[in-house]
């Protein structure tokens, strides 16, 4: 098959600007098709924090002071370019806006945060045209970049360079929806456009930059068969449901790859001994390091640590914890090492577990790359009782680094843990489906059984570990609907 073009714009592009998988997507994914031999491009918006951290930006030669917008009100923005690390990266444009990005967060409560992603997707096309390159997709990431497949068919539909360009659509989150006030859309100078935009929006003079680009993509995509599932119905559309139910047949969940360059206990540098599946003592040094990094008593190969690393919102499902911690950590000799940032009231609580338990519970609040590696390898089973999970990451890092993880049945957790059968010691983990912490206890306390036993606890490790969700296996989906969209003949899926 000829290699495909495709232009990926994100908000989040991992190492240089990230809150969440997201950022991990955009990079594995761009890296993945580079290495396949396609065509591609990033697009993110050149963040303070990148001027100020990455070096080597390169001020593309033929992306200087490109204009957006007519003559009255256009706006100036220019490109610079640096590659992705790892392996055969692809370019990364960053786009020049300083009056726009060079601010201290990524996201933000200013009242021009519609004009700072509206303006990223009305970039992608003018970078295409002054480039003279004809992308066959172009992909864009939730709500930042909603907008892109409508801007595109308004301000470039006469341009033929965008004749057979097709638009996928990636839903990474559907919590975070960009809603404005209608009038916003007269700065991105679609003033004159309501009448292409969802009605009742506009009867409610507002509008919704996830849903309008769920009207005009050409595919929709979101990370996990089951999370595409769940988001056409009521529970868990947001609002959103009856445009996903309508637009069904071009909505399809791929699982997100990992990205095994930065997640593998085999090469891993933030742990403390590397390991694998044939040879684990390294795995058994991570845990005593972690446990002396939160100064907990140690723990025999029988008393299992417990590891959570997340953002501390209440999609997480911490909710549940308080009614069942306690009395486990009473019950039954664990330890429990917690990473994440985010609600206070989740920091306080843990903060407050960790006092009360001190040689059983640490507990780190913030962000931290290394850590979060950590806990990962240390760690013996993982916590996520997620609300509802597009797809998670963290799941899958712990089924590579032999970590099994309890999940509550959503989303991409269903897809990708499976209960483990001490009669068949078939299995990867531990699930449990109503969002009570009644459920959440006994599925922690068949986790901590099964872990006793030290077969099972081999058999558990061996088949997490042998599990692979690398982009190998992911990537493939993702040139498949490319191609189909580009009227190509697909490759096959390995
Ligand atoms: P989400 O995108 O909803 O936050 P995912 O599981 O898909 O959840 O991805 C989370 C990513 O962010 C993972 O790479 C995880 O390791 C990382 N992460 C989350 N919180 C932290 C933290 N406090 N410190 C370091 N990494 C974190």
């Amino acid at each position: 098959m000829q290699p495909l073009s495709v232009l990926i714009v994100a908000s989040e592009v991992a190492p240089f600007a990230k809150t969440g998988g997201l950022a991990d997507v955009s990079a594995a994914l761009a890296r993945y098709l580079a290495g396949a031999g396609h065509d591609v491009k990033i697009l993110m918006p050149l963040y303070r924090r990148v001027r100020e951290k990455v070096g080597g930006l390169t001020p593309h030669p033929e992306l200087q002071d490109l204009k957006l917008g007519d003559d009255q009100g256009a706006r100036h923005v220019s490109v610079s370019t640096a590659p992705l690390p790892g392996g055969a990266g692809p370019e990364v444009y960053f786009l020049r806006a300083p009056e726009l990005y060079d601010r201290e967060g990524i996201y933000c409560q200013d009242g021009d945060e519609h004009l700072r992603f509206g303006v990223l997707s009305e970039a992608a096309m003018v970078i295409c045209q002054n480039l003279g390159w004809a992308p066959d997709v172009i992909h864009a990431n939730d709500w930042h970049t909603g907008l892109l497949p409508l801007q595109l068919k308004v301000h470039f539909g006469w341009d033929d360079l965008f004749k057979q360009t097709k638009t996928v659509l990636t839903l990474h989150n559907m919590g975070y929806q960009g809603v404005f006030p209608l009038d916003v859309m007269g700065d991105l100078r679609l003033g004159g456009e309501h009448h292409l935009l969802w009605r009742e929006d506009v009867e409610e003079e507002r509008v919704n930059f996830l849903r309008t680009g769920l009207l005009y993509a050409d595919a929709l995509t979101t990370v996990s068969p089951t999370y595409a599932k769940e988001i056409q119905t009521e529970e868990q559309g947001m609002g959103l449901e009856d445009l996903l139910k309508e637009r069904g047949d071009d909505l399809i969940g791929i699982v997100n790859g990992v990205d095994y360059a930065e997640w593998d206990p085999r090469t891993d540098e933030h742990i403390k001994a590397n390991f694998g599946p044939r040879e684990l003592a390294g795995k058994r040094v991570c845990k005593d390091a972690l446990l002396d990094r939160f100064g907990l008593a140690p723990a025999g190969d029988d008393v299992p640590v417990l590891g959570v690393v997340s953002r501390l919102t209440p999609q997480k499902g911490f909710e549940l914890l308080p009614d069942m911690l306690t009395v486990l950590l009473q019950r039954e000799d664990l330890r429990l090492v917690l990473l994440g940032s985010g609600e206070e009231s989740y920091e306080q609580y843990f903060s407050w577990l960790q006092e009360t338990f001190p040689r059983h519970v640490g507990f780190f609040a913030g962000y931290d790359e290394a850590l979060s590696h950590q806990i990962e390898a240390g760690s013996d089973l993982f916590l996520m009782p997620s609300r509802y999970e597009p797809c998670g990451l963290n799941q899958m890092y712990s089924l590579r680094y032999g970590t099994a993880p309890i999940v509550r049945r959503t989303g991409g957790l269903a897809d990708t843990v499976e209960e483990y059968d001490p009669a068949t010691g078939e299995g990867t983990g531990f699930l449990f489906d109503e969002f009570t912490s009644h459920a959440l206890f006994d599925a922690t306390r068949k986790a901590l059984r099964v872990f006793k036993e030290p077969a099972h606890r081999a058999r558990l490790r061996a088949n997490g570990m042998a599990r692979d969700t690398s982009w190998e296996v992911q990537g493939p989906r993702y040139v498949e609907l490319y191609a189909r969209l580009a009227g190509r003949a697909s490759v096959p899926s390995s």
